[in-house]
């Protein structure tokens, strides 16, 4: 017999699917020809059941949903203090590509845009016989639960592209944000933009930051409570950039999306949610991501400013 959770989230993804608004992300061509009627939703509890539907098991790019990993990461090697002197905490209300860089110091304003993300990037250094890219695929295949593998193919597309994002890694050198050469710290952020998931995957990373930093299905912990705590409110401020504003008022719930179509979102101390469906609306996030997200925070009232 199929659980009411699993019955739920068939008929949700039935209701969603028809949506067929958004354009797929352009600049990686494996992104860009993906079928845009694909659509997959999971959920994972913090006692690690899974439930999922659609095409959760479908892999796709990870993109601006490492950087919340990347961040907690920083957070974990140098302490929440030596991080902020590189980038603050506070909402730039700018798109994620913006050139936003504060006068006189150059600080990006948070970790989520794509500045603060390759400057956070940088502040991960090799460790324990791994080099920094090991150790950020490592630690997001314990949030996962499973082993995670950087694409080479969207890597290379990234690398090619990324015109703008090495122009912002060089501004952050002048500044002194960057206090060594941009080009390895830039690469790393397009390889860990270019980690393959699934929807599955997404729902088990966000139930492990629900979880205090506990994956929950193999009880390994992967950060620290006040890691978590730091993570998920820069999530709630900053992780839909320009849209942080609307989301909170629509959603209340700490999320980060991604050009790849995915959407993490997490439910403190309730569970994780993963979605992913390739077109994406004017911010960079998956149309029938929001769709679905708004509509089990609306049925499970689940919005921070709910009564419960
Ligand atoms: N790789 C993309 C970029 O750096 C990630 C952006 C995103 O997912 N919003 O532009």
């Amino acid at each position: 017999m199929r659980s009411p959770v699993q019955e739920y989230l068939d008929r949700l993804v039935e209701q969603i699917r028809p949506h067929d608004q958004g354009t797929n992300y352009q600049a990686v061509p494996s992104a860009a020809s993906m079928d845009p009627s694909l659509f997959g939703l999971a959920l994972t509890t913090v006692e690690g059941h899974c439930y999922a539907a659609g095409d959760a098991d479908h892999t796709f790019s990870l993109q601006s949903i490492s950087k919340a990993f990347t961040y907690g990461m920083a957070l974990e090697d140098l302490g929440p203090e030596r991080v902020q002197e590189k980038i603050d905490v506070e909402p730039s209300g700018d798109p994620f590509n913006e050139i936003s860089l504060q006068a006189g110091t150059g600080r990006p304003d948070n970790p989520m845009i794509n500045a603060g993300a390759i400057a956070t990037t940088s502040l991960i250094k090799g460790r324990g016989g791994r080099d920094r890219i090991g150790r950020i695929v490592n630690t997001f295949s314990d949030a996962a639960g499973r082993e995670l593998k950087v694409s080479e193919s969207v890597f290379k597309a990234e690398d090619r592209s990324g015109h703008r994002n090495r122009a912002l890694a060089w501004l952050l050198r002048s500044f002194g944000i960057l206090e060594t050469d941009p080009e390895p710290s830039v690469q790393d952020y397009f390889r860990q933009c270019s980690i393959l998931v699934t929807a599955k995957d997404l729902s088990m990373m966000a139930a492990t930051l629900a979880n205090q930093g506990v994956n929950p299905a193999t009880g390994e912990r992967v950060f620290a409570p006040r890691v978590v705590r730091w993570v998920l409110s820069v999530m709630s401020t900053c992780g839909m950039y320009d849209d942080a504003g609307t989301w909170a008022i629509e959603i209340g719930l700490p999320a980060k999306s991604g050009v790849g179509g995915g959407l993490l979102v997490v439910v403190p101390g309730q569970m994780g949610v993963g979605v992913f469906s390739p077109p994406l609306d004017d911010h960079g996030t998956s149309v029938r991501g929001s769709l679905a997200i708004a509509q089990i925070a609306q049925d499970f009232g689940l919005h921070y400013g709910d009564v419960p």
